[in-house]
């Protein structure tokens, strides 16, 4: 939409129905029709307009009135949060997450299936069966279904349709996806980090820019500038993972050496001892001293990653993926090791971390698809 021109009579009326929309779904609650005009200073035949259309949509209620006394009661509008909804789908080498979201972003049905992936028909088809087995399952009405929109861990190209490079799931080199062509919905493929931090960000409405870092067996990130996920010009933006911590030091699945992900990574603290996190953890509260000096490495790398980001984006960064749920335990050792690196006077408050949830990466991901069908209502 030009800003040199005025709007269309067109333009205009989705505009309006938009701010209506928009109004109903800030909170959620039933108003009435006097309550909204006076609140978007809308004239009352303009609102009975759009209250018209979004009644047709399906995406309000209008047919409760209020409990006054006496005299005619008036109606009240209702947004439907189950007017519409969207699935996440998670994909990694061992299994996928599936989520469903409505318009509330609340969780409608999730499941967790082994199956690694492949990039393949077979797996496609064995993919697009599993999405059909889900709506039934749940009963979810395919006519209010918003589309699919999946993750992997890896750098998903441009058009959404090529793997650019993910070494966790077997592609090293740009490969065309082939799993996505017998799914009927309409898709969306994205990095698992970048849908992560997308989510993080759609919850936290008064922090216009913010960082999201994610702390899993990969290392990634998003970021998000003024309310928009500024993905770069390759669309390879945030892969805060494959900084360089320390030049020659450990070797990184990247092929290069001394990445942020080479320390911070998960599995410094589980793969690599042949333990698991929650063992790691374990021993650490019980005083292993291998572990707490590794430990005390760790936090060490991770301050000084993290203390780059913020010199660079100068905003608040949120911790996500799995470490989230292990470091606010020690988040003031982290903050007095961020605070050692800063200059005087430097806000250190910027951290915080993200509540976790195994669905975090789905919800982010389903969530894009809930943004996009508002903003162009
Ligand atoms: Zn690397």
């Amino acid at each position: 939409m030009s800003a040199h021109r005025p709007l269309s009579t067109v333009e205009l009326r989705k505009q309006n129905r938009n701010r209506v929309y928009r109004y109903l779904i800030g909170q959620w609650k039933p108003v009435t029709k006097q309550e909204l005009a006076f609140q978007l200073s809308m004239s009352l035949p303009t609102l009975t307009q759009n209250l018209n259309e979004l009644t047709e949509m399906g995406l309000i209620d209008r047919s409760i009135t209020t409990d006054s006394t006496g005299g005619r009661r008036p109606r009240l509008i209702v947004p439907l949060p189950n007017a519409r909804f969207a699935l996440g789908i998670e994909l990694t080498n061992r299994d996928l997450r599936i989520v469903a979201i409505n318009l509330r972003k609340e969780t409608l049905a999730s499941r967790r299936v082994a199956l690694p992936f492949a990039n393949d028909e077979t797996y496609g088809e064995e993919l697009a069966g599993l999405i059909e087995q889900f709506l039934d399952n749940n009963q979810l009405d395919r006519d209010r279904l918003l589309g699919v929109a999946m993750t992997l861990p890896g750098i998903v190209g441009p058009d959404q349709k090529t793997i650019e490079y993910a070494p966790t799931i077997g592609v090293d080199t740009s490969t065309p996806c082939r799993f996505l062509d017998r799914i009927p919905y309409r898709v969306l493929l994205d990095n698992d980090a970048t849908c992560g931090g997308f989510g993080e960000w759609w919850n936290r409405t008064d922090q216009p820019s913010m960082v999201y870092l994610s702390l899993n067996r990969g290392v990634g990130g998003a970021i998000l500038v003024d309310g928009k996920l500024y993905d770069g010009v390759d669309h390879r933006a945030a892969e805060f993972g494959h900084i360089c911590l320390h030049p020659g030091g450990r070797p990184c699945q990247c092929g290069r050496k001394g990445c942020l992900e080479a320390y911070c990574s998960t599995a410094r603290l589980s793969d690599d001892l042949d333990i698991s996190l929650e063992v790691f953890f374990q021993r650490l509260e019980d005083g292993d001293i291998q572990c707490q000096a590794l430990w005390d490495s760790y936090l060490k790398d991770l301050a000084h990653g993290i203390m780059i980001i913020h010199t660079i984006l100068d905003c608040p960064i949120m911790i996500g993926g799995q470490m989230s749920q292990y470091l606010p335990a020690y988040r003031s050792r982290l903050q007095w090791l961020v605070r050692d690196l800063c200059s005087p006077g430097d806000r250190v408050d910027f951290l915080a971390f993200c509540p976790s949830s195994g669905h975090s990466v789905c919800i982010g991901a389903a969530t894009r698809l809930l943004y996009e069908f508002v903003k162009q209502l």
